[in-house]
């Protein structure tokens, strides 16, 4: 008898699912909406030219391929929160925000669990906006967090539910940790405005909540990455405590080099060292120290005048690519197609993704009668749309729902 003989099979990953149906597919009219990575105009993934000078930057440099220290690489980490605080902020210049290197947001959330369930004061709830980004609940439910979770979307106006969020939160038990998406919410493009951040800081404040960002899309929302950051500066502003993870896999198209950041504002330089002394306890025995190549080109960029705004043009490039997909659909939808329903949340919905509102059974004939693959749930990434492919995608949802 095999050791592993009892191991039962997995499911399948829901998002890298879709890939692979996709893949599967022969028909050239075939569209993959499921991936959430940028796609440019002529469906290609794109690599940003910044990135491509700061490797040629890091060539002639010639660099070794030392070891890392534990958190990473120190002019990395130092940009990293200064993109995310601002230069302003407070706790960044009195030195008080503990700061490592990450394997990109996946790797910042799970060392922010870890980190929670071995030193957070209080009782160890997390929750979550239902819904959430997918690995969200396996990444604190393994980190040793209880999971649960609070309203945030509503399935009738296919917007923010922010009626059952503020009653959630508030709910809530005293002390527990909310996880708050920093900008363009995982899966459903819904984001709180800048009156109800306001309000829901009030909430965690009167609440004691302590809120965790997942910042994952900086300059991917609106194209900016300042105004992007609205939420995490103003919660900073407030007065609160906050751990944030940071991604750069979007905002740099740096995907596969995993390169993100994990962060907690403390009072002072000698709580922000002793916290930085046990993020590196946890880091040590999961993998060491992080990898170099992709830390070293976003730091490139991030501390070069000219390569940042590129940069910065390239970020507002994409997110801009993307606000166009959105009214093309939109007008297509309902202008060209007179489709039934209302449809003005593809236009008003921010970042990578729109909830469609299509359901489980339209989402698998679009599959299987128009070769266009989404995830069951009826998101649909809108960087997989092009000039190209809108047409097509635009008509066989028409059709789907008529
Ligand atoms: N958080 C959210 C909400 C995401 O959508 C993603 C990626 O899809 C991530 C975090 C982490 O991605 P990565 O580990 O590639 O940076």
């Amino acid at each position: 008898l095999s050791t592993w003989s009892a191991v039962p099979a997995g499911p399948p990953d829901p998002i890298l699912g879709v890939t692979e149906a996709f893949k599967a597919d022969q028909d050239p009219r075939k569209i993959n909406l499921g991936v959430g990575a940028y796609r440019d105009e002529h469906g290609k993934p794109y690599v940003l030219t910044s990135v491509k000078k700061a490797e040629e930057v890091l060539t002639a440099s010639k660099p070794d391929k030392e070891y890392l220290p534990i958190p990473g690489l120190p002019e990395f980490t130092k940009l990293a929160a200064k993109l995310a605080y601002g230069a302003e902020s407070v706790p960044l210049q009195q030195n008080a925000v503990a700061v490592t290197q990450s394997i990109s947001g996946t790797g910042a959330l799970r060392i922010g669990g870890a980190f929670l369930a071995r030193h957070y004061p209080h009782a160890k709830i997390i929750y979550l906006p239902v819904p959430s980004w997918g690995n969200h609940t396996p990444i604190f439910r393994d980190s040793g967090l209880e999971v649960r979770g609070y309203r945030y979307f509503d399935k009738k106006t296919v917007g923010l539910d922010f009626e059952g969020l503020k009653a959630d939160l508030k709910a809530a038990p005293e002390q527990s940790i909310v996880l708050l998406h920093a900008c363009a919410h995982n899966p459903t493009g819904v984001d709180p405005t800048k009156q109800q951040w306001a309000e829901i800081s009030d909430i965690v404040k009167e609440r004691k909540l302590f809120p965790f960002f997942d910042m994952a899309y900086q300059g991917f929302a609106s194209g900016s990455t300042d105004r992007d950051a609205f939420a995490v500066r103003h919660f900073v502003e407030q007065g609160h405590q906050i751990a944030l993870a940071q991604s750069f896999a979007k905002n740099m198209g740096l995907y596969g080099e995993r390169v993100g950041a994990f962060s907690l504002t403390t009072s002072d330089a000698a709580e922000k060292a002793r916290v930085d002394s046990q993020l590196k306890i946890i880091i040590r025995p999961m993998y060491s120290n992080p990898p170099l190549h992709g830390a070293r080109i976003a730091s490139t960029i991030l501390g070069n005048k000219e390569l940042y705004s590129e940069w910065e043009s390239e970020v507002k490039g994409m997110a801009d690519r993307i606000i166009s997909m959105r009214e093309k659909l939109y007008n297509t939808l309902t202008h060209d197609l007179k489709t039934p329903g209302e449809w003005g949340h593809i236009k008003s919905q921010i970042g990578m993704f729109s909830f469609t509102g299509l359901t489980q059974p339209q989402t698998k004939a679009l599959a299987e009668k128009a070769h266009i693959y989404m995830t069951a749930d009826g998101r649909i990434s809108m960087a997989g749309l092009n000039g190209g492919n809108i047409e097509h995608f635009a008509e066989s949802v028409s059709a789907a729902v008529k």
